[in-house]
């Protein structure tokens, strides 16, 4: 899934802004993640879930940062509970495991 090519500036790729390093990638290059109606955030593979979302780059530094320093919360307008953060670190944790 990740090719490690760096995104040309030309094309019509939509772009989007991880919330943890700021840095602008093609949107298939990114985690999404939603906050749902209940407030728990999940990670939306999709990126098609209803309700506010946020970026993360597929990358281990990028998504733990997101987790702890807070930048998720910030992003989503929403309290990341132990148990959802727990969540969310262990998803990251096996989805970008280096094979
Ligand atoms: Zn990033």
């Amino acid at each position: 899934m990740v090719t490690g090519v760096k995104s040309s500036k030309n094309n019509r790729t939509p772009q989007r802004t991880c919330i943890a390093c700021r840095q602008t990638s093609e949107k298939k290059a990114l985690i999404r993640l939603v906050r749902t109606r209940n407030g728990v955030i999940e990670v939306d593979i999709s990126g098609r879930k209803p309700g506010r979302g946020a970026y993360v780059c597929l990358d281990r530094a990028c998504w733990e940062a997101a987790l702890k320093k807070n930048r998720l919360e910030y992003a989503l307008r929403t309290k990341l509970g132990d148990e959802n953060r727990q969540a969310l670190s262990e998803y990251g944790h096996d989805l970008l495991e280096e094979s």
